[in-house]
């Protein structure tokens, strides 16, 4: 069986010659057997907007942000030296995305299954030029090497939940056996294919969330078992907090799959949250690097690490709301803390930070799931308080929960800054807390300078 290693490269990456062709010269040096990429950077932004345009009336701005698109792609096309045929392809995808808009204008209404067709065409027209850049690099290594598009939606089997489906992992291992085969049997063979997208059990195309090219690159590396999942993108590595926040944040060389995962759970922006699952079901070794700085080195992503400092990172998490259900019924009552989630997971609403006492639970949600829905449905189950404009602040690290004196540090730090909500306990590796957006900088800094430059 030979090594296959799968990358990624982000938007950035793709977003315009030099870029392409430097990810072309990494993924080619690094022998990438599988390279998953992103719509070139902008581009899905500009898709949503011809969605909203169409659906508003408003298709003039709608097929002039389709002739942006158009432009941008042949221009890089024909740079890159896409022969005729690509050339084509091009300009159906492009042919499809009018359709699209239009259908959407007509109806004046965009169903998540259509937004969903449209949004899979960003990927699919980065993915057919990347190819020839690929090819090209390849060849200067090894004339017979050679690579392909593959259409990711015939591997990523999702469920229906259109624009943040779910993949389906005993059915992507099953599509993904002959791959691999293939991978085996002919080791000239490379292929570049689309992040984000895939297909449900109908043959409809499906997205799987915003930012999820990182989970598509994660998942076809569990499924091909990969030896290496490399993320490129435009920063050289995972850092311990936000360098906009903090200019003298560092990059982190290496940490565990349990921290990178509560990092981007709790707003380190650089992975997509569910990445790290696939890698490590299959104990892949995870690596995030700089297109434009690849000698730079970047973060190691493994089972563990050599290192386990007490505090790895500060992460900001902004936009939450903080929702509080009392009952004095709760008390003793079976089954409450279940039918209440029931109400979360059934409008698909991921709760970040819980906390109960006896007679009432708090949690925190993004302000964006906030809905009168939800509200409405809360109360059935008491009375329901919500508060706006919070932040989550969180300190990821190791014994998080076992070191004596920690909370005291970290409070102290925190000077008059004032705490909402404290989750501390559920995870050796996280405390958190909530905070007024405006202070949650400020915290930020405070924190940052007291456990990482200190
Ligand atoms: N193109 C998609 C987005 O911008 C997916 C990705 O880049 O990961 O969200
Ligand atoms: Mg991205």
């Amino acid at each position: 069986m030979s090594k296959i290693i799968v990358s990624k490269f982000g938007g950035t990456s793709m977003g315009n010659f030099e870029a392409m062709s430097s990810s072309a010269r990494i993924a080619s040096n690094k022998k990438s057997r599988l390279v998953v990429v992103s719509a070139t950077s902008g581009t899905t932004n500009s898709l949503i907007s011809i969605i909203k345009n169409s659906v508003a009336g408003d298709i003039i701005s709608a097929l002039e942000s389709v002739e942006v698109i158009k432009k941008r792609h042949l221009d890089l096309a024909s740079q890159i030296g896409l022969e005729t045929d690509g050339i084509l392809q091009i300009k159906k995808l492009i042919e499809e995305l009018k359709s699209l808009s239009q259908g959407m204008f007509f109806l004046r209404e965009a169903s998540p299954k259509a937004q969903d067709r449209l949004q899979s065409i960003g990927e699919r027209l980065s993915s057919l030029i990347f190819t020839k850049s690929f090819d090209t690099e390849l060849k200067k290594i090894d004339p017979n090497f050679y690579c392909k598009t593959l259409d990711a939606r015939n591997y990523i089997e999702t469920d229906n939940n259109f624009t943040k489906s779910k993949p389906i992992t005993e059915r992507i291992l099953k599509h993904c056996h002959d791959l691999k085969s293939r991978f085996n049997e002919d080791k000239n063979l490379h292929y570049v294919t689309q992040g984000f997208i895939g297909k449900n059990e109908n043959g409809d195309t499906t997205t799987l969330g915003r930012g999820g090219s990182d989970y598509s690159a994660s998942i076809f590396g569990e499924a091909l078992e990969a030896s290496e999942i490399q993320i490129w993108t435009d920063v050289a590595g995972i850092a311990t907090t936000d360098p906009r926040i903090c200019p003298d944040a560092k990059f982190i060389s290496e940490l565990s799959f349990k921290e990178a995962a509560e990092m981007a759970t709790f707003g380190a922006k650089i992975l997509h949250p569910t990445t790290v699952t696939p890698a490590r079901r299959g104990n892949i070794p995870v690596f995030v690097g700089s297109t434009f700085s690849p000698d730079k080195g970047g973060t190691w992503i493994r089972e563990t690490a050599q290192q386990k400092p007490l505090v790895r990172s500060i992460n900001l998490r902004k936009d939450q709301a903080l929702i509080t259900i009392s009952n004095p019924r709760m008390l003793n009552a079976h089954g409450f803390l279940s039918d209440l989630f029931k109400v979360f997971s059934t409008l698909d609403v991921s709760v970040d930070a819980i906390t109960t006492s006896e007679i009432s639970v708090a949690v925190t949600i993004h302000e964006q799931d906030l809905t009168n829905e939800l509200t409405r449905n809360l109360e059935k189950y008491g009375r329901v308080r919500v508060e706006q404009n919070l932040a989550v602040v969180s300190i990821i690290g190791n014994k998080i929960n076992h070191t004596y004196g920690l909370a005291n540090d970290i409070f102290e730090s925190l000077g008059d800054i004032n705490v909402r909500m404290i989750c501390q306990g559920a995870s050796v590796h996280n405390f958190c807390f909530l905070v007024e957006q405006k202070d949650s900088q400020r915290a930020i800094k405070n924190l940052h300078q007291k456990f990482i430059t200190q």
